[in-house]
């Protein structure tokens, strides 16, 4: 590459094309102030703070938009270029309110930082009166614009990094001010309060409302979002109180960089709450008592033996956590095969997550995004079925958006509802319920029959020749009947699909949860193999919900898999276990989550213990649930909170938080990463594995492992994809698995490392479900942007329950007012003999014949409603979506 060579501060510095001077003045170590300049931004030149010198012409130029050019002789520094900065920061401070000390951003203000630097006190200016009033009616933040300095960052970080276009320069000269369209509050916008601007903001014009403590954070400590999947980085900011305030983490390389989600940045308050479990609790007599945890480990330990002896190691049952982290769930396996010798061990990540591992083997990463979120935006084209990341990984969604809006992406949207994503969407197909799979059928007889695909393809794949049969004899309008999709829409989104490369296919439990999960899957990886996307540069991105659903699969937390998805049943691999743990790891296969459930209420699973989920809300069917607890002999519960299910514990172990424990977690995107201890556990609360480390110790009669280190090295030991994730690397980056040696950078590309899938699926037409009947409704629930999970901590983050809806029904504005209904209506909804009374809410985003109810508080229609499905053997007991009637009362 070409290089520029010019002089900066007498010293001779060479730069790349396409450098700014203040690129290569950093790059040198020179510091020249800036307020308006974000890398991660585009520039602006706005406030001309980093002015500096060009000897030869006498220019002064902005630093940040000036581009090196050869022979420039360049001065940071000069007096000219103080005096210009100073008479620059004078000019701002005069319209700027004298509150320095009631101002929240503290000192972290850069305005007052580089009034200081420049040894500017009061100013000798005429002051403008600019009082503009604060705004904070939204739970989030505060906008006090008298302490503007119109540097834009907040207007590029909303339409460039988040891209909702909530904000823009409203007014011009004086009056000009960051304003949403005809100034309306925030909460009238469409901006979701993801914190973005106030994070950018280097004044207190933007700021963080209702935050614990007004002082500033003295320490910082990374960790991970305790929401979604995406494993965005945070900064956790600490003082004598403990976590003060959450940003993203700026000290190394993360998916998220600048940015976080309303849940990331302002729903990490539920760590304060007072419901928080403080000691452990007993149960005596119905009511509970609390204990010491001598009495708490004992009983534990007594009743893990008594119940295993008397009935078996298989009466036990283990639900993992998808929120712990990798060395809790690594533990909490333990405990089942090691401790207690059964495979019945599960996650709650199976009701909502990625596709098991059964489906989505090793060639296809079982189960994980095979690209990093990152790549999203150099996809050419982005298939985005059955998942609304807007709301439930809304990371994702802001990639989706950089690439469409910045990058010349082509967004195929597949979803009957109109989501935020809609607007940037090429093609919104709308296929009748139920029918996702049948779709995409469509799409590969299209390809297949226009000879969209590399004709040396066939030679490369298993299952061609049966592949080319079936499809032969798919009839495309009948698909187009029953999808109620058009046949030029599908072909048109076919060829979209198979040209446009790379391809990226983005999906979520729209696909896998329901009736036609293995069908629908199975279909979209014969699209993968079909349009070759391994080989160029594609990727999957299945959508998973909880932060460490990823994790907890990894780390064995499941009934047919050992750690890192090894086998039962191999020799060679049950020997190396033995080897590590001093026995072999049991040799049936045990029961799933939803088995787990059906043999306790048949009364053969006698005890369980359930760490960090909340499954009499998560799971369908309440009262199938609730029974099923409540015929146990002993449930123990290790939570934060007392739960639904905590309620019906006989032993309550209370747990720390994400910010009070250390440890490692796995996102999405296969990317491990590192909590730190930010602050002390609440009362005689304990981290996750500090308990199951004790109770394993107890049980077996073994020392206790010494610290998490040796946790993490005996994952390493056993797991051959984590071997070289150390904590020691993890302190300066994260990781993608695999990573084999402590020399391997990772594995950010999967495909990269790993021979990729070539097994084609026979497709003959699947019978899709009915749709409604006369009178009937499909209902269909989902995640909303305000709550997360089961709504165990979103629903107890004051500030995320003062914004979520409560439960409602969205019904179509015009299929409402045929049934004379209005906005607030009530009304029934039944299915099965059960029902529910709810209020409706007006939304022109769903379709006639649709009821959508977004996940309040954890709580859906299916835990009132549902039925727990009596034959186990099929696809999936949990549907996302029911048909309903419904009436008016
Ligand atoms: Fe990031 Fe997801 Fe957390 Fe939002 S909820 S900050 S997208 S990890």
């Amino acid at each position: 590459m070409d290089s520029i060579t010019l002089t900066i501060n007498g010293l001779i510095a060479s730069g790349r094309v396409g450098m700014t001077i203040l690129d290569l003045a950093r790059e040198m170590g020179i510091y020249i102030p800036t307020l308006c300049y974000d890398p991660s931004l585009s520039l602006a030149g706005a406030c001309r703070i980093c002015l500096v010198e060009e000897e030869k012409t006498g220019a002064l130029l902005a630093s940040c938009v000036t581009p090196i050019a050869s022979g420039m002789v360049i001065q940071t520094n000069s007096p000219r270029v103080v005096e210009s900065r100073k008479m620059i920061l004078k000019l701002m401070l005069a319209s700027h309110p004298e509150s320095c000390l009631l101002c929240d951003k503290g000192n972290r203000c850069q305005l007052r930082q580089i009034a200081a630097d420049l040894d500017i006190g009061l100013i000798d200016l005429d002051k403008l009166p600019n009082y503009t009033g604060t705004q904070e009616v939204n739970p989030f933040l505060k906008r006090d614009l008298a302490k503007c300095i119109l540097c834009g960052k907040c207007v590029r970080a909303d339409q460039e990094l988040v891209v909702e276009g909530a904000i823009d320069y409203w007014q011009r000269g004086f009056a000009a001010k960051p304003a949403t369209l005809y100034d309306q509050p925030l909460e009238k916008s469409s901006c979701t309060f993801c914190g973005t601007c106030v994070t950018l903001c280097p004044t207190g014009a933007l700021s963080e409302k209702d935050k614990p403590s007004l002082s500033s954070a003295l320490k910082t400590f990374s960790s991970i979002c305790p929401y979604c999947a995406c494993g965005c980085a945070l900064s956790l900011g600490t003082n004598c109180s403990g976590v003060v305030e959450v940003e993203p983490e700026p000290r190394r390389e993360t998916a998220n960089g600048k940015t976080l989600c309303v849940k990331g940045h302002y729903g990490w308050d539920f760590i304060r709450s007072k419901e928080r479990l403080l000691s452990p609790l007993l149960k005596k007599e119905g009511s509970w008592h609390e204990c010491s945890w001598e009495e708490a480990f004992t009983l534990a330990v007594d009743k893990l033996k008594e119940i295993s002896q008397a009935y078996g190691p298989e009466a036990w049952a283990f639900l993992g956590s998808s929120q712990c982290t990798n060395e809790e769930n690594y533990l909490f396996q333990k405990l089942a095969r090691w401790g207690i010798g059964t495979n019945n061990i599960d996650n709650g990540s199976r009701v909502y997550g990625p596709p098991d591992p059964g489906l989505f083997g090793p060639d296809w990463g079982w189960g994980a995004m095979t690209s990093p979120i990152a790549d999203l935006e150099k996809a050419r084209c982005i298939l985005l079925i059955g998942a609304n990341p807007a709301e439930t990984a809304p990371l994702v969604a802001y990639k989706i958006k950089r690439a469409v809006r910045f990058k010349n992406g082509e967004l195929i949207l597949v979803d009957p509802r109109w989501t935020r994503l809609t607007p940037l969407a090429r093609y919104w197909v709308r296929p009748r319920w139920g029918t996702d799979g049948l779709l995409i059928l469509g799409f590969l007889r299209v390809i297949w029959e226009e000879k969209l695909f590399d004709q040396e393809l066939g030679e490369h794949l298993l299952g061609w020749e049966e592949f080319k049969k079936e499809i032969g004899f798919l009839n495309l309008r009948e698909i187009a009947k029953e999808t109620e999709v058009g046949v030029e829409i599908i072909r048109d989104v076919a060829r979209a699909i198979a040209r446009q490369k790379p391809l990226a296919i983005v999906f979520g439990n729209g696909l896998w949860q329901g009736e036609n999960k293995s069908f629908n899957l199975r279909a979209l990886q014969n699209l993968c193999l079909i349009t070759d996307l391994f080989r160029n540069n594609g990727g999957i991105y299945p959508l998973g919900k909880e932060s460490n659903g990823q994790g907890a699969r990894d780390m064995g937390c499941l009934p047919d898999f050992l750690p890192g998805y090894q086998s039962l049943s191999d020799e060679e691999i049950r020997r190396k276990f033995s080897q590590v743990w001093g026995q072999a790891p049991p040799l049936a296969k045990g029961f799933n989550i939803w088995e787990m459930f059906a043999q306790a209420q048949k009364g053969k699973i006698k005890g369980m213990y359930i760490m960090g989920e909340n499954p009499l809300l998560a799971l369908p069917d309440k009262h199938f649930v609730e029974s099923a607890l409540k015929k146990l002999d002993f449930l123990i519960v290790q939570d934060l909170f007392l739960t639904d299910t905590a309620q019906l514990a006989h032993l309550i172990l209370p747990a720390a938080s994400f910010a009070e424990k250390e440890g490692t977690m796995t996102s999405a995107e296969r990317r491990v990463q590192l909590l730190e201890k930010a602050e002390e556990p609440k009362g005689q609360s304990l981290p996750d594995w500090q308990i199951l480390n004790e109770i394993l110790s107890r049980l077996k009669g073994t020392p206790p492992l010494a610290n998490l280190r040796e946790v993490l090295s005996e994952i390493s030991k056993l797991v051959p994809f984590y071997q070289g994730i150390t904590p020691e690397r993890l302190k300066k980056e994260s990781l993608f698995w695999p990573c084999l040696t402590e020399q391997s950078p990772g594995s950010p590309n999967f495909w990269q490392h790993v021979w990729p899938p070539s097994r084609l699926w026979p497709m003959s037409k699947e019978r899709t479900p009915q749709g409604p009947g006369e009178d009937e409704w499909v209902l269909i629930w989902g995640n909303s942007l305000f709550q997360g999970g089961s709504g165990t901590r979103s629903s107890r983050s004051r500030r995320l329950r003062d914004i979520s809806p409560a439960m409602i029904l969205q019904i179509n504005p015009q299929e409402a007012a045929r049934r004379g209904l209005a906005d607030g209506s009530m009304v029934r909804i039944a299915w099965s003999g059960r029902s529910m009374v709810l209020p409706i809410a007006l939304a022109q985003e769903v379709p006639a014949g649709i009821l959508f109810c977004p996940v309040s508080r954890g709580k859906t229609p299916a835990s009132e409603l549902a039925v727990f499905a009596a034959d186990l053997s099929g696809d999936f007991p949990f549907p996302r979506s029911m048909k309903v009637r419904m009436e008016g009362i």
